[in-house]
């Protein structure tokens, strides 16, 4: 056997091999096998970038927390409006006490008991003060690092998806490019061929071409008669699994 005649034979087999459907149907199962990939990671990644369950979660704690705060500082304002008032009350009923006016010894000592009075409840009211502008301090405090924890949590989530988006963004290209190849791959594949392998596809989770290997099917496992095994390697013919019946390539 001469070279040449030998380079022939090797040419002729691989237009063969090219043309054979199974091998066509082959390949186009391991385009689909990536689309399928890509096409469920960009699900996956619409849904991540959707779910800002984190984000919603700060921003809930640090509007509640907000309210408590606003509340707080309401209620602050107006125990300091009655402490105010109770002072002017004290000043009045003093200066009436102090003023020379009121001679009666019963009234002033009436006077002098209501002064009594008004300053032992405008204690009351300070201390209620102080308690309220502890409390207010605190509950400040926690909506300071809260609103730390909404920033670095929007920081976290901005971050998060620019890379889901740079990822999407790749995605979508190489789905385009798997499209394309796919249009390409189809082209020479026989109709009849073609619709088995979607119906197969569609009926064994996405899997409708399976390699021989060690005599065996390798999708199912089964061993292989040697006849069958032949028939797999046919460029015109497709062979069936008899277990699984999915279409054999014997490479
Ligand atoms: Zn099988």
């Amino acid at each position: 056997m001469n070279l040449d005649f030998a380079l022939a034979i090797l040419l002729i087999a691989f237009i063969i091999k090219v043309m054979s459907q199974v091998f066509l149907l082959y390949r186009l199962q391991q385009i689909d096998l990536q689309l399928d990939q890509a096409t469920s990671r960009l699900i996956e990644l619409n849904q991540l970038l959707e779910n800002d369950a984190d984000l919603r979660q700060a921003q809930d704690n640090f509007s509640h927390q907000k309210n408590i705060v606003q509340e707080l500082e309401k209620k602050l304002r107006l125990i300091e409006r009655d402490v105010e008032q109770q002072n002017i009350k004290i000043e009045q009923s003093e200066a009436a006490l102090y003023g020379g006016r009121i001679k009666n010894p019963k009234e002033l000592k009436d006077l002098e008991d209501e002064v009594k009075a008004l300053k032992k409840y405008l204690q009351v009211l300070e201390d209620r003060q102080l308690e309220s502008m502890i409390h207010l301090e605190e509950e400040s405090q926690t909506l300071q690092d809260l609103e730390n924890v909404l920033q670095r949590v929007k920081q976290e989530v901005f971050q998060r998806n620019s890379r889901y988006l740079g990822e999407k963004a790749d995605l979508e290209k190489e789905i385009q490019r798997l499209e394309n190849e796919r249009a390409t791959a189809i082209t020479g594949i026989e109709t009849t061929y073609y619709e088995r392998y979607q119906t197969i596809r569609s009926n064994k989770k996405g899997i409708a071409v399976s390699r021989v290997q060690d005599k065996c099917c390798s999708a199912c496992g089964t061993t292989l008669t040697g006849g069958l095994i032949q028939e797999s390697r046919s460029p015109d013919r497709l062979a069936f699994c008899p277990s699984c019946g999915r279409i054999l390539y014997g490479g």
